[in-house]
């Protein structure tokens, strides 16, 4: 093998070599991300789409997932939503109570 393609096929390995880095610098932050998810760390308001009043008569004091205040009328908490929810609120993870 002469010098020239010696040379050629060396780069040739070194660029499939940095296309699979950056294939994995990709992959690497979405694992992560599920991760964390699985670990039990609650989604933002924003990316549920939460609102402080109901949507079509659905509303966070009848989903499963809401964690009542201190009385009926008090800001509660949800199991899957971060910080604190009304219970007049709405978002797109609403399942009713069974
Ligand atoms: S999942 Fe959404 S609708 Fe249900 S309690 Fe949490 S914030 Fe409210």
């Amino acid at each position: 093998m002469d010098d020239k393609l010696q040379r050629k096929l060396s780069r040739r390995s070194l660029l499939k070599g940095a296309a699979s880095l950056a294939g994995m610098a990709i992959v690497v932050p979405l694992a992560l991300t599920s991760r964390e998810a699985l670990a039990g760390q609650k989604a933002s308001k924003s990316a549920m789409q939460y609102q402080d009043k109901p949507k079509a008569g659905k509303k966070c004091s009848a989903c499963m997932q809401f964690v009542p205040g201190k009385s009926a009328s008090a800001d509660g908490t949800c199991k899957v939503v971060a910080g604190s929810i009304s219970p007049h609120g709405y978002c797109i993870a609403w399942a009713p109570k069974s």
